[in-house]
């Protein structure tokens, strides 16, 4: 069987040219990525097109948490709270490398949306809708304890504070580990391949799309019994060339997050606050060395392609911060990077950005275009499952019989074998024995993003790149380039390690070594290196211009 490589590139554009697939699906975000799952797993042949890198939407730009729900228990959507409670369980189940259990404290504030009571009860709700075991149930503190746990909070309007769990991920690396698992059961997913009309048969019902191989600038047709439309924010501009865009709509609001070094804001663990001014709440989130801060929800009219942070979002983020941490006076100055995200959102009118309901919904056009819109990072699973019941119930018609979903049972790639917390932890120490060469730091922090996959690395940079100054580095580009359908030095650095984020100084030593080796090893053209390149700077400039 091919590898998920940059280079297999021909080979699955000629598969997807020659057949007929049960499914095709646009957009390669989470959505799309849980989409191609289910479906190729309850035995339909799939189809996937991204028009830039996978998770280069909405999905590299979220808060990063695989959430319990508390959110929608304010808003008394108990259902959802049920949902992705157990949907976290799940998920931390297949995928532990990359899905984190991350102590939360709630700080209780004078002025501020949750009182000593209604925190208590709700978060014991919560822990009780969300199926939350008991080892990681709440715990209320006083104000004194709050402080110890949290020596930086606001002293003077500090009441109290409750202790959860919530579960960091890595957003960008959940969905490339869910399309790779996709690829293994045998579903065809491209990226770089942007859909630009779809097809239709005699009867005006949807039969293909027209795609843009815009590495090859070569369009091709791929045909198709069923199309779900998964681009996220796009849902409205594919719904559009399906002269379909009617009835409900999408509502685009931007959340942006700051990152600063966690010498500026040295929290014990991470904190949801509120924001008095305007009652909203914000999460402060420690990550290695940094801390990343957010996030903002306004309305959002511009460039869809190309959010940016700007520079009202970043002051509306750190004088938050601020607020709730006043020691910190954090400034501009001290923002190492950012990104900016767009929420596909449902519109419902008079409703303000933050009340906007997160649920998902599925609209069908009279042409047979499938659209999915709405919904979280954490809901995927289910959001799949509901989309390919009804592709499953539309083949079904023909005669033809599918498997239930079954992808609660279905371990993620580099999620094999792993149990839980204790099961990364013991990789770890096996690797580190293995490969002593390498530091333990570096082995945990591979692991965190690649899981049991590490091992490949780790060979890679002792035996095949063993005379490279920077082997190891060397040895993950190489598995991202062979085996994650990484295409440039920014699907590298931006969503395959989240470097631009989180490490962005370390990018000034790495950049001239890793240009070097993806122009020879993937060899195009002067001109389509020149254009990637530019990209990347255009980003790498981009997360600190305001
Ligand atoms: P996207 O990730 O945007 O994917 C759509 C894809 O379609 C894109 O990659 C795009 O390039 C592609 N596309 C568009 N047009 C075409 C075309 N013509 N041809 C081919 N491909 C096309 N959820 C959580 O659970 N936890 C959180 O902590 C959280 N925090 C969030 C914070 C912010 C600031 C935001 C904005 C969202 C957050 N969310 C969170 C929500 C979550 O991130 C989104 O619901 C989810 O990422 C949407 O995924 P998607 O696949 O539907 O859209």
């Amino acid at each position: 069987m091919a590898n998920f490589s940059a280079a297999e590139r021909p080979s699955f554009i000629q598969k997807l040219e020659k057949e007929t697939f049960d499914l095709l699906i646009i957009g390669g975000g989470i959505t799309g990525a849980g989409i191609a799952l289910d479906a190729v797993s309850r035995g339909l042949t799939v189809a996937l097109v991204e028009k830039h890198d996978f998770g280069a939407g909405t999905s590299s730009r979220s808060t990063k948490l695989i959430h319990g729900g508390l959110r929608y228990l304010k808003q008394l959507e108990f259902g959802i709270v049920r949902e992705v409670g157990r949907e976290r369980t799940i998920l931390y189940k297949n995928a532990p490398h990359v899905v984190i259990p991350e102590k939360m404290l709630l700080p209780i504030i004078k002025g501020g949306s949750l009182g000593k009571k209604s925190t208590s009860l709700g978060l014991f709700v919560y822990d009780l809708l969300a199926g939350v075991k008991r080892s990681e149930r709440r715990y209320m503190l006083n104000k004194e304890e709050t402080l110890q746990k949290e020596p930086l909070l606001k002293n003077d309007i500090l009441l109290g504070g409750g202790m959860y769990i919530e579960y960091r991920s890595d957003d960008a690396r959940l969905v490339i580990e869910v399309m790779k698992t996709a690829f293994n059961k045998g579903a065809t997913c491209l990226n770089y391949a942007s859909c630009e009309q779809l097809s239709y048969n005699q009867e005006g019902k949807i039969s293909g799309a027209i795609i843009k191989d815009t590495l090859q600038n070569r369009t091709f047709e791929i045909k198709a019994k069923n199309i779900i439309n998964a681009c996220g924010p796009w849902v409205d501009t594919i719904r559009g060339i399906d002269n379909s865009l009617k009835g409900k709509r999408l509502h685009l609001t931007k959340g942006v997050h700051v990152v600063i070094p966690k010498r500026r804001l040295p929290i014990q663990q991470s904190v949801y606050f509120d924001i008095p001014k305007d009652g909203r709440m914000m999460f402060a989130i420690p990550r290695g060395e940094v801390v990343y801060l957010g996030t903002t929800d306004t309305n959002y009219k511009q460039n869809i392609n190309k959010p940016f942070a700007d520079i009202n979002d970043v002051e509306y983020v750190l004088s938050a911060t601020n607020f709730m941490f006043p020691d910190a006076q954090l400034e501009r100055k001290d923002v190492l990077s950012s990104w900016a995200g767009l929420r596909p959102l449902i519109h419902e009118d008079g409703k303000s950005p933050s009340d906007l309901s997160r649920k998902d919904e599925i609209f069908i056009s009279d042409t047979g275009l499938i659209s999915i819109a709405g919904g979280k990072l954490t809901g995927f699973r289910k959001m799949a499952q509901r989309s390919v019941d009804v592709v499953c119930k539309n083949l079904q018609n023909e005669g033809r019989k599918f498997k239930k979903c079954s992808t609660h049972h279905i371990p993620l790639s580099g999620g094999e074998g792993l149990d839980g917390e204790a099961g990364v932890a013991k990789l770890v120490e096996d690797l580190s024995v293995r490969f002593n060469s390498i530091a333990k730091d570096k082995i945990t922090e591979l692991v965190g993003k690649f899981g049991s996959n590490t091992e490949i690395i780790l060979k890679d940079a002792v035996e095949k790149y063993l005379d490279h100054p920077n082997n190891v580095l060397i040895a993950e580009a190489s598995y991202c380039l062979n085996h994650e359908m990484t295409n440039s030095i920014g699907d590298f650095l931006v969503r395959r390690t989240g470097r631009l984020y989180f490490e962005r100084p370390s990018i000034e030593v790495e950049l001239t070594p890793l240009t070097e080796f993806f122009k020879n090893t993937l060899q195009y053209s002067e001109d389509m290196s020149s254009k990637f390149d530019k990209d990347f700077m255009e980003e790498y400039k981009g997360v600190i211009n305001f």
